[in-house]
This record gives C-alpha cells, structure tokens and sequence, in this order.
C-alpha cells in the first residue's frame, strides 16, 4: 500500500505517521527527514539542500525526485510518503515512477488546518537530535521540561527552520507551490481523504483511521 500524507508544514503529519505506520505496517518515508540526515551526514545531497531548507524554500524537484523514487524502491512500495510530493511537478514525476513499476497510490490523506495553528505548532516544536522524536512546548511536553523522555540527559532542540521567521516563509513557500497538490490529486481521480487536523492529536488518528478503512472496505 502506498500512500501520500499533505497538508502545509506544522499540521502534524509526522506524528500521525508515526501511528499510520504501525497500524498499516507500513514504512514511513518523510522527505524532511531525509534531508535532514544528509546533512547530518554532510553528503554532498546535504550541502545541496541547506541553504533552500534554512530559508524556507523548497529543494529543486529534480534533487527530492531522485531521493525519493530510491528511498520508495527500499520500502519495497510499502509506505507512507509525508513532505512528498510538495510540488505538481513531483507528483507527476511520482505517478511516473510508479506507473513504470506497476504501482499506484492507494489514497491521499489530506491535513486540513489554518495558517494561525500551525505557525503555533511548528514555533512550538522540539525534536530529540538523537531519536527524532517529536515534543510540543505546550501541547506534547516531555516528562522533564527541554528533555527527550526516551534519552535520558538529551537535550530537546529546536529546528533552525521553525524559528518564526522562517516559518512565515515556509507557509508563503505552502500557499504557492505546495496547495496545488491537492487539486491535482483530485483531478487525476486519486482518492483524496479531507481530515481537520484542527483538534487533539487522537481524534485526527481516529478520523484517519476510520476513513482508510472505510476506502479499504468498498475496494
Ligand atoms: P509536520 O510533520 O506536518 O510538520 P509535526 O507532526 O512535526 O508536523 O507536528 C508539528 C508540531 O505540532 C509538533 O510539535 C507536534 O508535537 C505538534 N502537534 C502535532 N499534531 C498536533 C495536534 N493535533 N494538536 C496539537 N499539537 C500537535
Ligand atoms: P519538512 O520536514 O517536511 O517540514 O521539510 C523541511 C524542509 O525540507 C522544507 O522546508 C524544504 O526546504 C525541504 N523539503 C522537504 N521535502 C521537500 C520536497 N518534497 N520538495 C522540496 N523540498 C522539500
């Protein structure tokens, strides 16, 4: 099963992943995170990808294209795909990919959340540098205040990317060239799921959960 997680940057598609993951046995693939890790690892993909994501710009298609197309062949064509694809160049580059494996997108999850809540949510957000896990300063706290509760005496940090004036910068980056995807999903006949993602982190799981099966059970 292969599926597409949208919605704008903050909505909370990694902490809904993380559950769709486990309940599907999928394998959860986030372009962010990936980006990420190369620059942790200081690749040349890494350094490429720096300066666009520390202003709040989108990596060029082509660079998130070919990471991803690889990354989706090791999942074996079983995954949940969040921050991809952010443009329609990459989502027609993606139908490409699959068409020629014989795969397909079995639906669109769409997180549907105002500008103002997520703005809240990505200003709040600290991650473990060593887990990756994901904490809120006032909606998902750790159990001792600026610590991951799974690594003792690891210090919580913020992304250099959801320093507020960043984050303006990557809603504008939304609006322009990320919101289209959903209308070219549409389009094309994809099954596209609308969830609010404007309430408590349970209830959108149920919500996701629920509409999935009901898709899964009318074939
Ligand atoms: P995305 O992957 O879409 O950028 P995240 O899953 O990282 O978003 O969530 C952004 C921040 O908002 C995190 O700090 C997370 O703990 C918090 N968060 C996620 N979903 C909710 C929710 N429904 N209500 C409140 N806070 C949330
Ligand atoms: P995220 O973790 O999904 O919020 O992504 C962080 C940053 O990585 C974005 O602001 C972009 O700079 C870059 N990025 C992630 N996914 C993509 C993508 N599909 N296309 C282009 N840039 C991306």
């Amino acid at each position: 099963m292969i599926l597409v997680l949208l919605g704008p940057p903050g909505a909370g598609k990694g902490t809904q992943c993380k559950r769709i993951i486990e309940k599907y046995e999928l394998v959860h693939l986030s372009s962010g995170d990936l980006l990420r890790s190369q620059r942790a690892a200081g690749t040349e993909l890494g350094k490429k990808a720096q300066e666009y994501m520390d202003s709040g710009q989108l990596v060029p298609d082509r660079v998130i294209i070919d990471m991803m197309a690889g990354a989706i062949a090791s999942a074996g064509g079983n995954c949940v795909l969040d921050g991809f694809p952010r443009t329609v160049v990459q989502a027609q580059e993606l139908d490409k990919e699959l068409t020629g494996k014989g795969q397909k997108i079995d639906a669109v999850v769409n997180l549907v959340v105002d500008d103002a809540v997520v703005e809240g949510r990505m200003t709040g957000r600290r991650s473990c540098p060593a887990c990756g896990a994901v904490y809120h300063i006032d909606t998902l706290k750790p159990k001792a205040e600026g610590f991951c509760d799974k690594c003792p005496k690891q210090e919580l940090v913020q992304r250099p990317d959801d320093k507020p004036e960043v984050v303006k910068q990557r809603l504008v980056t939304y609006h322009q060239q990320t919101s289209a995807v959903v209308g070219y999903y549409s389009k094309s006949g994809q099954k596209v799921l609308d969830i609010n993602a404007d309430g408590p982190i349970d209830d959108i799981t149920a919500e996701i959960f629920a509409k999935l099966d009901s898709l899964a059970a009318a074939g």
